[in-house]
């Protein structure tokens, strides 16, 4: 789960990390009132969207000149301007896609006088299995693009669990932003404070870009995107609440209702199948069959009828999908469970496309009764690689 960078802020804030003073704005009034709170002279007006590259993102409902998402104002009317050019407009970056994102929340921040703008990420190193620091000099920019251009610009390693952060992980990010003095000292406890957040929240990734140094020599973070660990939210119910529903893919959002792992992919075979493994076997063998895969969609163990009923709507809902095969093994699950689901589903959305049912396991014999008696037009299946074969001729012939 991700969340907007003023709640990023404001989390990173309870950590002792400094971040410039700001508030949320839902309306242009608000915004108003947000910068008359703040000491000024500059503000900076944000938009608020899970993506990065706002600033030099551009809105769809403005000409091309008009500025991105990122707006420094310096009086009450610019920010009033900035506001209204951006509430309600689709604003396009690198992250957002073509597509873009509707801006509904801003955020009114203090202006800061930099002098110079860097990179400190935290985020889980799956090589090492430890969290893991990414500093760059180079901040302010696409991480990406300094990776690819200058790859020796950017420093990584990774904190021993067992000791946690310790001062040399403290000194070994002051060297890598090259600073001295004072500066490091901040440095060093900045980063002890990001990872403390990191550890304190179940992060998956902490972002900030830029880490600012001010003209006063101050460490700020002035953007940071923070994601957390969607296994672990279930402890930090105060997390809970920051979650942007307008945020998310719509039908990603109802599988998480009904507690289905589902995820959208581009192929046109939509997949229901019970168990992660079997869920990727199940999308290989559409792929050696010459089709792709819609969505990978685990309904799990323990799934009920609502659940496959829901399941099975959220990939009709997809107008790519123009097949379907169910491949369930039924051994907490039983089969006619999943085959009274299918049919009652199949019933209620209108069946418009292919479908192929591979049962396998406990009550399987129930289940395929079901199915042939259902007068659906559901081709069974005896194994995966049938399944598969089935599928694929299926939705060949109905092209
Ligand atoms: P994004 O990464 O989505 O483009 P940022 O918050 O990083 O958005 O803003 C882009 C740039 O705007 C920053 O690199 C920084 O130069 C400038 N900026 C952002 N916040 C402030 C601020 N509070 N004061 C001054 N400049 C800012
Ligand atoms: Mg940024």
């Amino acid at each position: 789960m991700n969340i907007h960078e003023y709640q990023a802020k404001e989390l990173l804030a309870k950590f002792g990390v400094p971040v410039p003073a700001g508030f949320a704005a839902l309306s242009v009034e608000e915004a108003v009132e947000a910068s008359k709170k703040l000491p000024g002279p500059l503000y900076v007006v944000k938009a608020q969207i899970h993506a990065g590259g706002r600033g030099k993102g551009k809105f769809k409902e403005l000409p091309a000149e008009a500025k991105g998402g990122v707006r420094l104002a310096k009086t009450e009317d610019e920010v009033h301007h900035a506001a209204t050019e951006m509430l309600g407009n689709t604003l396009v970056t690198i992250q957002t896609g073509d597509a873009g994102k509707q801006v509904n929340r801003l955020y009114v921040t203090d202006g800061v006088d930099i002098a110079k703008e860097f990179y400190l990420a935290l985020l889980v190193d799956r090589a090492t299995g430890r969290v893991a620091f990414v500093v760059s000099t180079e901040g302010g920019m696409d991480i990406e693009t300094v990776a690819h251009d200058t790859p020796e610009k950017i420093h990584t390693f990774a904190v021993d669990p067992a000791t946690g952060f310790q001062p040399h992980h403290g000194r070994a990010v002051a060297k890598a932003l090259g600073l001295t003095g004072d500066l490091a000292k901040q440095a060093h406890s900045l980063a002890g404070k990001v990872y403390d957040a990191f550890l304190g929240t179940d992060a998956a990734q902490i972002e900030i870009n830029p880490l600012a140094v001010t003209d006063d020599n101050k460490l700020m973070v002035l953007d940071a995107k923070v994601g957390f660990d969607s296994n672990a939210l279930f402890r930090h119910k105060d997390l809970m609440e920051l979650r942007d529903e307008t945020e998310e893919d719509p039908a990603e959002l109802e599988a998480s209702k009904y507690d289905l792992a589902y995820i959208k992919l581009d192929g046109d075979i939509g997949c229901m199948v019970n168990g992660a493994g079997l869920a990727m076997a199940t999308m290989d063998i559409i792929k050696l069959n010459g089709m792709f895969p819609a969505n990978f969609l685990d309904v799990g163990g323990g799934a009920t009828k609502e659940k496959v009923t829901a399941a099975f709507k959220i990939i009709l809902g997809d107008p790519n999908v123009k097949g379907i095969l169910v491949n369930i093994f039924g051994g907490i699950m039983r089969c006619d469970i999943i085959a009274d689901g299918i049919v009652a589903a199949a019933k209620e959305v209108n069946l418009s496309v292919p479908l192929v049912v591979r049962l396998e396991g406990t009550n399987v014999e129930k289940g395929k009764e079901i199915l042939a008696n259902s007068g659906l037009a559901i081709v069974p299946a005896n194994d995966l690689g049938d399944a598969a074969q089935k599928i694929v001729a299926e939705v060949k012939k109905a092209a």
